[in-house]
């Protein structure tokens, strides 16, 4: 079982801005220019036997004023036909370099609002995607939506089921009509439990749930019911998100009244709460801010050691290249990483001279190879043993590390590390502040944390 040891002195203590590291390098470290070439050749050099495709779609009906993401707001489905033309251009120039066998064994849509897009525009998507790629069909693949109930007919589940799709991530957030109507998202349980059902009738076999604390007002009495209401439709995956007021980055959270928000402390009371109900219903902790019910993969995977993390978040196909379809996406071919341009225009401008979008890249460097092992046997082992380290790499990781042993000894003095001659271990109670002990080991970090959202 995995344990977790809610501890708010600690949280208290240690709530600073941090990335969340869905990779390592973080993506603000990309850098414009021209990636292409160095992308092509990672393909060319890199086992992509096993890939993981993203499909990120931009258009939102409704703009929510809290979120963060690469949005479009738009009613207009026309919009959405041009784009998806291009999305299977786009798929066509990315399969021009791929001449080996290969495995599409995880593919996520996320957004903005997948379900913008008609059952007809997701046949257009696949069809490209079984033109351009050969996509597993053998059961262990993991094929995945980000839903927003609000308005989608439950019929329309069924469908995205026929073309594939074997996960659903629903977006919900807060159900108290107070906090939904300071965020300007109106969405009932009925609705969403419609799809709920929906989505177990027609053979779904994951069903995640995002939750949000922090949201302006939300109040312990409000979100006690949300959680009660959750936990009463049994998600297989939780996630619970710490909301990250930066109005000064994202133009819609300026629509957020900031006397609104709750405090350091009711947050805190929220979050340790929201651990508390979660574990008495029996969802185990993942790591940084996922829960799963203890018969889910992720958590079997985190406990065969084969849990891995990725810019989806928490996966079991972390051995997979990734490929980044869209408007803003991002790849990951061996140490190469690249993203599309964000801004639609340019994208479409990058598509039709026949040529990938890559407006940025990174290539990483030995040390940050070494040091994305390390952050991710953190995150999703919550250990790093040393002596393996040391056969691996060749380095005494104490030697290594040498910089940062004082910090790191500095958290062993709070409880949240315990640092023994083969191993580094975070403490049950130190599970919480993983990102913390991971930003000690991030040669990036010195420059502005406040773009990031805190633990709390
Ligand atoms: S939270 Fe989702 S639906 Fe709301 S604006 Fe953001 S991407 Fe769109």
């Amino acid at each position: 079982m995995s344990i977790l040891k809610f501890d708010p002195d600690l949280i208290r203590r240690h709530n600073v801005n941090g990335p969340r590291y869905t990779s390592y390098p973080t993506a603000d470290q990309f850098r414009d220019g021209e990636w292409t070439e160095a992308y092509r050749q990672s393909i060319a050099t890199t086992d992509i036997s096993s890939l993981s495709v993203y499909v990120h779609i931009p258009f939102c009906s409704t703009i929510c004023y809290y979120c963060a993401c690469n949005k479009i707001s738009t009613g207009n489905l026309k919009r959405a036909d041009s784009y998806v033309q291009r999305l299977l251009r786009e798929m066509q120039l990315h399969s021009n370099l791929i001449d080996v066998p290969h495995r599409v064994e995880q593919l996520h849509f996320g957004g903005g609002t997948p379900t913008f897009l008609n059952d007809e525009q997701f046949e257009r998507i696949f069809a490209g995607l079984h033109k351009y790629f050969e996509l597993e069909e053998g059961g262990s693949q993991d094929f995945s939506i980000e839903i927003d109930p609000r308005k989608l007919p439950a019929s329309r589940i069924g469908n995205l089921a026929k073309l594939g799709i074997n996960r659903v991530s629903i977006g919900v957030q807060d159900f108290d009509p107070m906090v939904q109507i300071a965020v300007n998202r109106i969405q009932s349980v009925d609705e969403t439990r419609s799809i709920v059902d929906a989505a177990r009738d027609n053979g779904i076999r994951s069903i995640n749930i995002d939750l949000i604390n922090g949201l302006p007002k939300q109040t312990v009495d409000g979100f006690t019911r949300t959680l009660e209401q959750v936990i009463d439709l049994q998600p297989d995956r939780l996630s619970l998100y710490s909301y990250a007021h930066l109005p000064q980055r994202f133009k819609t959270q300026r629509q957020i009244n900031t006397d609104d928000l709750p405090n350091a402390e009711l947050k805190l009371k929220l979050l340790g709460m929201a651990v508390n109900m979660l574990a008495d219903a029996g969802y185990e902790y993942v790591g940084m801010d996922h829960f799963a019910k203890s018969s889910d993969s992720l958590i079997q995977a985190q406990k065969d050691g084969s849990l891995h993390r990725n810019f989806q978040g928490y996966t079991t196909h972390g051995h997979c290249e990734l490929i980044g379809l869209g408007v803003s996406s991002i790849g990951n071919i061996g140490q190469v990483y690249v993203q599309n341009s964000k801004a639609l225009p340019e994208y479409y401008q990058s598509i039709d001279a026949g040529k990938l979008a890559i407006a940025r890249g990174f290539t990483s460097d030995d040390r940050d190879v070494i040091v994305s092992q390390v952050i991710q046997d953190l995150m999703c082992k919550f250990e790093v043993l040393t002596r393996d380290f040391e056969i691996r790499t060749g380095f005494g990781f104490r030697d290594y590390f040498s910089d940062q042993w004082p910090r790191l000894i500095r958290f062993e003095n709070d409880g949240l590390l315990e640092l023994g001659a083969a191993r580094i271990k975070v403490t049950d109670k130190g599970r919480f502040l993983v990102r913390n002990i991971c930003m000690v080991f991030d040669d990036y970090l010195s420059r502005d944390t406040q773009k990031f959202s805190k633990a709390i």
